[in-house]
């Protein structure tokens, strides 16, 4: 399958690059408005396939879209030091008026995968300029709290000394500081992590729990104060996603997409269990929360939901 790539910065190249690197698709396509930064990405990732899996990499305009099957879309404005995920709002919203339609009409048979911060209200809009174009629901998924999810799991990971693979952990509500750790959901294998804790004599108390809670929280800040800015995480996660897609693997990914409801909040874009397949989304799943993740899930899908009226979708 062809992917093609909108936007080829930090995100856009790894993204591409960790699509060459775990045999995902077999064409990749980049497209940047800096045309010359997209010539190089792919030439410098085209490098590697003697390393990897053989794959056309190349770069050109918005019609060598044509025929993918996946376009990632990671074109936009970062977010500087200091600056929330929703300050970036305004700036990507005026980027994805323009875009999308182009990308639909080079694309038209395309599954979008938005990568963009604010990752959930950018779905949302593109979901929504998607539908006006005949695209049926379930073809606009944005990488939501994948990245969240397999960070919580990283850290779980490195407290307990078990391989994150065995831990079931998910992220849900919005990619950003209102996210929802599900702990009383969280299983290690098939037992809950209190119990796994306590027959393996692991310390978890309190502290701890606040500790790793805040560590995912807050993970992109840290990584921004000394890199300036993420990339290899989210570009795995899309890879991820693109990998669930063209296997038709039936997956369970956290990721976001339009929910008709979502505590008491209509119409709203956030990140829950989704089930992806060839077809995009082929169900939300709703966890059975506890009552204090139920209401941060209320509150989180309530200032999404803010932000999404004021840019007027
Ligand atoms: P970047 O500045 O390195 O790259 C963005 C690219 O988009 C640039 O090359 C720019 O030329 C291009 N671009 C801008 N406007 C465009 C347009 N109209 N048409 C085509 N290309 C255009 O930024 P980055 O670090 O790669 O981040 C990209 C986006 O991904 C940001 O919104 C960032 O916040 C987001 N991001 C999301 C996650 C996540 O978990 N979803 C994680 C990290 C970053």
């Amino acid at each position: 399958m062809k992917i093609g790539i909108v936007g080829c910065g930090n995100v856009g190249s790894a993204a591409a690059y960790a699509c060459l690197l775990q045999g995902v698709g077999t064409e990749l396509v980049l497209v940047d408005q800096n045309e010359e930064l997209a010539r190089a990405q792919a030439e410098d990732i085209s490098h590697a396939t003697p390393f990897s899996k053989m794959m056309s990499v190349q770069s050109g305009n918005y019609d060598l879209l044509h025929g993918s099957g996946i376009v990632i879309i990671s074109a936009g404005v970062s977010q500087k030091t200091g600056e929330s995920r929703l300050d970036l709002l305004k700036r990507n919203a005026d980027v994805f008026e323009k875009i999308i339609p182009v990308v639909l009409k080079n694309a038209p048979e395309a599954i979008l995968l938005i990568a963009t911060n604010p990752v959930d209200i950018m779905t949302h809009m593109a979901d929504n300029i998607a539908s006006k174009h005949g695209h049926t629901k379930g073809r606009v998924i944005g990488t939501g709290t994948i990245l969240d999810t397999a960070r919580f799991r990283t850290l779980l990971s490195q407290h307990l000394g078990i391989s994150s693979h065995s831990i079931h952990a998910y992220v849900l509500g919005e990619h950003g500081d209102s996210e929802v750790l599900d702990w009383s959901g969280v299983r290690i294998g098939n037992i809950l992590l209190e119990d796994f804790s306590m027959q393996m004599k692991l310390r978890l108390d309190k502290d701890d729990i606040s500790r790793i809670d805040n560590a995912v929280r807050y993970a992109g800040k840290r990584i921004q104060d000394g890199k300036g800015a993420t990339w290899f995480g989210i570009a795995s996660g899309a890879a991820r996603i693109a990998k669930a897609i063209i296997n038709d693997e039936q997956s369970v990914l956290t990721c976001c997409a339009p929910l008709n409801k979502v505590e008491s909040i209509e119409n709203v874009t956030l990140s829950l269990p989704h089930l992806i397949s060839a077809k995009g989304i082929e169900a939300s799943i709703y966890p059975d929360l506890g009552k204090e993740e139920s209401e941060k899930l209320q509150e989180s899908a309530q200032l999404i939901k803010v932000a999404i009226t004021s840019i007027g979708y």
